[in-house]
């Protein structure tokens, strides 16, 4: 493992960083879902139209052809410059790298310029009120009629469905396989007649996700990604993705995070002291101090893997497990620093710092579910990494 960067590759950090220096909405990103999402399309578009969306991306579907490290390297400065996130997300991080692997060439001309642009904004149909981490026992059906599939069923948590164009759907086509073997993976148009979309509140105040309902929906056959009944392969480079990519980004959303909580400390008195000079919450803030940096040299380590042309596995897992449990850990510090703060909204004139803590705090607990609960996680790396028996 080389923890440094070539010259070219830190010159081409330069670049990013003397864009983004010059780039990066000074205005903050509205609070209200609405706002926000509106905000993040516009950022995206820029960036597309400056030719930094999906820079590893091939030049054919509108990426820049950069390599893993230059893509490395873009994460880390997208975060150091806290740039807003792209409106995106799941286009950008699941479905163009699922389309690329799988896809027709139709499919992928068709589709992945638009996933860049923010032009269709796309989201993931896979969990159900009855399927969640046990995700084959899913029961959405599409029927074959003439040139199309009629689907029923209901989705649930489908993030951004609210917005979104476009939905990777996972069906059961063969109601009578084995439960991983007759599903389909199709690509549905959201405002085709039959789909109703509802949205649910979180805890955290925001409503990003919603209930999807599927009533005689027509997808024309030419939307199926991969074979038919074939569609849980398909899902797993999905989910490898979903929970592997991003992580040097990551790394840097959770050293801002520490950054935050330690500005917290050094804010925050008892008995007239700042909490940054009690011994156990210094202990505490040193402790997360090594595990954000282990994250680092840990993403070093899947990038050289990488580069030596072995893809992602379900190592992945192992990535997702330690980043989610370590934020929901550190954010609980952040609390413990806040004392009775905590209880008092973020808003209020007697709130001790300017970064709501309390928003972190909660959502710190959705990390830890998505893209596979921290004990499905768990029972992958005992089972496909470390090679146990299967309990
Ligand atoms: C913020 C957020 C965004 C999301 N976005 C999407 C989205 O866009 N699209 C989408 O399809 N889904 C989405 N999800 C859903 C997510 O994938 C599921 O919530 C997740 O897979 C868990 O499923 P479940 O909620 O049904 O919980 P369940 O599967 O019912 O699990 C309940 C509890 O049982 C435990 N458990 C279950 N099975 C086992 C087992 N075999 N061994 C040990 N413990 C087990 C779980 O760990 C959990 O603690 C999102 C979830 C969140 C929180």
């Amino acid at each position: 493992m080389d923890v440094r960067f070539d010259d070219a590759t830190e010159a081409f950090r330069q670049e990013v960083r003397a864009w983004l220096e010059a780039n990066v909405p000074k205005e903050p990103m509205p609070s209200d879902s609405e706002g926000a999402f509106h905000y993040t399309r516009a950022w995206q578009k820029k960036m597309f139209d400056a030719g930094w969306a999906g820079i590893h991306w091939p030049e054919l579907y509108g990426g820049r052809g950069a390599t893993l490290l230059e893509q490395a390297v873009f994460q880390q400065e997208l975060a150091r410059a806290q740039a807003p996130p792209m409106a995106n997300t799941l286009g950008l991080m699941i479905v163009g790298p699922t389309l690329m692997i799988h896809g027709t060439e139709e499919q992928k001309k068709r589709y992945i310029p638009r996933i860049l642009s923010a032009e269709e904004i796309w989201c993931q149909g896979f969990s159900e009120p009855n399927s969640g981490s046990d995700l084959a026992s899913l029961q959405t059906r599409a029927v074959e009629d003439g040139d199309d599939f009629v689907v029923n069923g209901q989705k649930i948590w489908t993030s951004m469905a609210h917005v979104a164009d476009m939905c990777i759907l996972l069906t059961r086509t063969d109601p009578h396989a084995p439960k991983h073997k007759g599903i389909s993976f199709l690509l549905v148009d959201m405002h085709s007649p039959g789909i109703t979309v509802k949205p649910l509140r979180q805890m955290t105040g925001g409503a990003e996700f919603n209930e999807v309902f599927f009533e005689n929906v027509r997808v024309p056959k030419q939307q199926l990604v991969g074979q038919l009944n074939d569609g849980w392969r398909i899902a797993m480079t999905t989910l490898t993705h979903e929970r592997g990519s991003a992580s040097f980004g990551t790394q840097m959303q959770m050293k801002r995070a520490l950054d935050n909580i330690i500005d917290a400390a050094r804010k925050v008195k008892h008995h007239g002291q700042p909490l940054s000079a009690d011994p156990v919450i210094r202990q505490k803030l040193a402790q997360a101090y090594i595990r954000v940096n282990i994250m680092r040299l840990n993403n070093y380590r899947s990038i050289t893997n990488q580069l030596r042309g072995q893809p992602p596995g379900p190592e992945a897992s192992l990535d997702k497990l330690y980043w989610s449990e370590m934020n929901k850990w550190m954010q609980e510090i952040g609390q413990e620093i806040l004392g009775p703060f905590s209880q008092l909204d973020p808003e209020s004139r007697h709130y001790p710092i300017s970064i709501n803590l309390q928003y972190s705090f909660l959502w710190s607990r959705a990390e830890t579910i998505y893209s596979g609960t921290s004990e499905i996680q768990r029972n992958i790396i005992g089972e496909r990494v470390l090679g146990l028996p299967r309990g």
